[in-house]
């Protein structure tokens, strides 16, 4: 075994580099060259047929089938000028990632080229096996996709990939994307209704999602050489290297060169696809990076980060790389996470979320800035919940990665504000030559806010003009704990509405009856306010003191989603239905206990099969060594001493193993979902991983190195 990684690390030696040149030094030549957008749908479509998809798409309208099926033909034909044979509907099961059909554009039977409208709009997937939570089996074994026009076509390879919801035959929702184009919906609804106090021009909101993605960089025969790596995108053992991040100095650093050849390379691909990806940098541990791209709308943004993880991996493989979006992949360092920037902005081009010196919109802002505060408060756990997989499940609460307790930060300013607000029902003034806020009551004071104020330790944080929610996992899609965010500030939005329009009834003045309910949301929100260090073990007794949840794990987390506010929530606005988050639940907990299944066999098989072997045949040198020390009459104490250790931590290794597999035996009886998900969570993982690890650890620091099968953290880490 131990010549899989030398032979890895000699691969490593000889690589020789890749070089990537800019097809253009023009990026805007290229951008987008293999997107059928609005543009090239103008471009490609009769005037009328345009303005009557653009209309539609606008406004969340359906598409007849003769104005799909002339989208469908031009498409096809602007396709097969790029070189496409085949197309696919492309969906997000909820097993995460994308899945596709393909089906070629030639139909042998009719021995011509066709794409139809029909076959534009909606197709079956022969997709028994994809996760429905139970929902197909007992209606109807089918489920189909329909297109989504929201989010544009792009050719992919040979294919021409059409961005489709899947549903089941009986319409329950099967991904991830339908239950985000609904909470879109309801936020836009709500939003819009709460704007047009201030302004009647305003028509729809739009969510916007900027999500910055963390991920670590191996080379591809050293990854393959770990079969944790392979199986369970984490490793499962390791020793930390002598060297880890405590230089800091990674973060800061230029970026590898290979790295960044890799980068180039995968950021020409993404431009080519339309994804508008910006900045590229190294994060806190080595061989860890980040990609962001500029905010889109959340479902196409969502969509483009799903794409760009896809487009990632397979450019990874050019330059002999793999990506790992695990969120903790190695132990002892950072984690990876997926910041979701995210804010609400109107049709007439106002970011609710941004200070501005107008009176009018500044009374907007802080409506909507107090309310999104309040739903956090009033939600945490789903938000929580939104975000619980077994991979963040390791991060969250660890080293550099925020706790699982939900608060907000939102920074001294507005901390000042929220505070004068509610106190005196008014705003502190203070001048300086940053922004002015001004609320237009009373004596229209004004704040100044300095976007400079940061606090990285909270898992929900302001940033002067977006909430940053940054507790989602690296390789979480958005579109849940989008789901999740749009649907609670929707919710609230409405209360908001509600209360308000109460408050005139009585006779109060409109931007009054504003400020009188906003005072009594900050009054009510405030545990969930926190400008501290996130990470701090103060933070954990002084939440629970503010009695905030902090919910370590995700079967117990996932349980939010089954309260009866919860499901009463997303029915209310349209977003799931009872059944279907029930559904949904049950597939997160299957897919949880599925992942620490694997992990837990991974750890036994490698333990068993690949450490003590190794660890008895270094022993059975030594004994050699000892007995000949011994002959030759010189102390061989402590050789023996060794032998003995080396024993004890097989003994450890042999035990755990042995009684983990009779565990997961009982459990696998369990026919409940959630208390087999518990029982992985409780007496698998937290009983046996770490301890198992521990032995194998320290036997990775007695061995000989030449012996080691698993190639270590510093080489996966290092070496480039
Ligand atoms: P920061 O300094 O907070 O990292 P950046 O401007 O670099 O700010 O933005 C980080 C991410 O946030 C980027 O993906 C960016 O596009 C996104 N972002 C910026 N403004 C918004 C917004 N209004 N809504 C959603 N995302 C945004
Ligand atoms: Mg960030």
């Amino acid at each position: 075994m131990a010549h899989l990684r030398f032979e890895a690390l000699k691969k490593l030696s000889e690589r020789s580099r890749v070089h990537v040149d800019l097809p253009n030094p023009n990026v805007a030549k290229f951008f987008g060259e293999n997107v059928y957008g609005m543009e090239q749908m103008r471009a490609t479509l009769a005037p009328a047929l345009f303005k009557k998809v653009s209309q539609a798409i606008k406004n969340h309208e359906k598409i007849d089938e003769t104005t799909a099926d002339a989208v469908a033909s031009a498409a096809k034909a602007w396709a097969v000028a790029k070189g496409a044979s085949h197309f696919t509907h492309w969906f997000q099961p909820m097993t995460g990632g994308t899945a596709e059909k393909h089906d070629s554009f030639f139909d042998a039977l009719a021995g011509i080229e066709k794409f139809k409208g029909s076959e534009l709009v909606q197709q079956e997937p022969d997709a028994s096996s994809f996760p429905s939570g139970g929902i197909r089996s007992t209606f109807e074994a089918r489920g189909y996709t329909a297109w989504d026009p929201t989010s544009p076509m792009f050719v992919y390879g040979a294919t021409l990939c059409i961005p489709t919801v899947f549903v089941s035959y009986t319409g329950e929702t099967l991904d991830t994307k339908a239950p985000l184009l609904k909470a879109l919906k309801a936020v836009d609804l709500a939003a819009t209704k709460v704007c047009q106090l201030f302004d009647k021009d305003i028509q729809h909101v739009v969510a916007s999602l900027g999500a910055e993605q963390e991920y670590f960089a191996v080379d591809k025969a050293l990854f393959d050489a770990r079969p944790d790596l392979v199986m369970a995108g984490r490793s499962v053992f390791g020793h930390p290297p002598a060297r880890g991040q405590q230089m800091e100095d990674h973060y800061f650093g230029s970026i590898p060169s290979r790295i960044y050849t890799f980068m180039k390379d995968f950021e020409i691909e993404c431009w080519k696809l339309g994804i508008p990806v910006r900045t590229r940098h190294n994060e806190v541990a080595p061989s860890q990076f980040e990609v962001a791209p500029l905010f889109e709308e959340v479902n196409v943004a969502n969509d483009h980060n799903q794409l760009m993880m896809d487009v990632m991996s397979r450019v990874a493989d050019r330059h002999d790389l793999r990506i790992l979006f695990h969120e903790k992949p190695f132990a002892g360092i950072n984690g990876s996470g997926k910041h979701n920037n995210w804010s609400l902005i109107t049709d007439t081009g106002v970011n609710l979320y941004a200070p501005t010196s107008s009176a009018r919109d500044n009374l907007m802002f802080l409506t909507f800035f107090v309310t999104t505060v309040k739903a956090v408060h009033a939600h945490a756990d789903l938000l929580r919940a939104s975000i619980a997989t077994a991979g963040n499940d390791f991060r969250l609460g660890a080293n550099e990665a925020p706790p699982a307790i939900m608060s907000t930060f939102i920074g001294s300013q507005m901390s000042a504000v929220l505070d004068e607000l509610e106190k005196n029902g008014n705003v502190k003034i203070e001048k300086g030559d940053n922004m002015y806020m001004k609320l237009g009551i009373d004596q229209i004071p004004e704040i100044i806010l300095d976007a400079t104020d940061r606090n990285r330790t909270s898992p929900f944080a302001f940033t002067g003009n977006k909430f940053e929610f940054r507790a989602v996992g690296s390789s979480d899609n958005c579109a849940v704990a989008m789901t999740a965010l749009n649907t609670i500030v929707a919710e609230q939005l409405d209360q908001f509405f509600a209360a308000v329009n109460k408050e005139i009834e009585k006779g109060e003045e409109k931007r009054l009856a504003i400020v009188n309910v906003l005072r009594q949301y900050i009054k009510e929100s405030k545990a969930i306010r926190f400008e501290g260090d996130g990470y701090s073990d103060e933070w954990v007794k002084e939440a629970a003191k503010r009695g905030l949840s902090n919910v370590q794990n995700t079967p117990r987390a996932l349980d939010a989603y089954l309260s009866k506010s919860s499901l009463a929530l997303f029915e209310k606005h349209g977003v799931m239905s009872h059944r279907e988050t029930e559904a949904r639940v049950e597939i997160r907990l299957e897919n949880y206990m599925k992942r620490v299944q694997i992990e837990a066999r991974v750890i036994g098989d490698l333990a068993m099969n690949h450490i003590v072997p190794t660890a008895i045949a270094y022993q059975t040198k030594l004994i050699e060594n000892a007995n000949g020390l011994k002959g030759l009459g010189v102390d061989n104490t402590a050789v023996v001493q060794t032998i003995k250790e080396i024993s004890g931590h097989i003994d450890t290794i042999k035990n755990n193993v042995r009684a983990m597999i009779e565990e997961r035996k009982r459990i696998n009886k369990e026919t409940d979902a959630h208390k087999r998900a518990i029982g992985y969570c409780d007496d698998i993982k937290e009983k046996y991983f770490e301890t198992i690890r521990e032995a194998v650890d320290k036997l990775e620091l007695l061995v000989d190195n030449e012996d080691w099968p698993l190639v270590k953290y510093r080489e996966l880490l290092f070496l480039r």
